[in-house]
């Protein structure tokens, strides 16, 4: 069991597979900057996590429920939870919503947070959670997502890999790659072209950089 103050954002793990410097320079750099991408991001869930909650008979919907897992260590925000009840207390189902800009995407990231979120979910409300959904804006239509064994898997890789960048307090180098690169909101402050195998945090080579200057100015 983890301390309430090792947790680990469940978004930290997109970071962490989109490109582990990315989250290092975020969540250990306390770096942070927005493109056009991030903006639309935070837009839509400004529109969808506001706390509120519906319910019908048997059926409950949570919008912008806090989550907390004290055994894989995470915490977070789901955009909506939706809970059916079979009967007084117990939950026939339970299945986590995420809303996400753009269209389905080919790679996993969405699909981990995804999954992260429902581990969340089957540990605060001690019922299993075997497929959730995201909701793509540009294709108007929710994806339901199976949580296999799979995925499971790829997601306490991610949350593995994650604390031990974070344990260990060292940004991983540059490795310009132009297809994550070019759209990163970090690039100007990740220099990947500049920086690529240079271990040091980025702070670091900035506090060179100033004193570098400063020196050539005074001589
Ligand atoms: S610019 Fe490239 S290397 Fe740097 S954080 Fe972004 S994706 Fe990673």
């Amino acid at each position: 069991m983890f301390d309430e103050s090792d947790l680990i954002p469940v978004s930290a793990l997109q970071h962490t597979l989109f490109c582990e410097r990315q989250y290092a320079l975020i969540h250990i750099e306390q770096a942070w900057a927005e493109n056009r991408y991030t903006i639309e991001g935070n837009i839509l869930h400004e529109r969808v996590d506001v706390v509120h909650h519906e319910s019908r008979r048997g059926f409950r919907v949570e919008y912008g429920l806090a989550l907390r897992s004290l055994r894989y260590g995470l915490i977070g925000k789901a955009d909506m939870v939706e809970f059916m009840k079979n009967g007084r207390d117990k939950y026939e189902s339970i299945s986590p919503v995420e809303f996400k800009r753009g269209r389905k995407k080919a790679d996993n990231y969405d699909l981990v947070q995804l999954c992260a979120q429902a581990l969340c979910l089957e540990e605060m409300f001690g019922t299993p959670v075997t497929e959730g959904q995201i909701y793509y804006l540009q294709e108007h239509r929710r994806t339901t997502i199976p949580l296999d064994d799979v995925l499971r898997e790829q997601t306490f890789e991610t949350i593995q890999r994650t604390r031990t960048i974070f344990t260990s307090k060292v940004t991983p180098r540059a490795n310009y790659d132009s297809k994550k690169c070019d759209r990163c909101s970090l690039f100007d402050i990740c220099m990947p072209k500049a920086l690529a195998g240079n271990r040091k945090p980025v702070s670091r080579y900035l506090e060179n950089q100033i004193h570098q200057n400063l020196q050539e100015k005074l001589e």
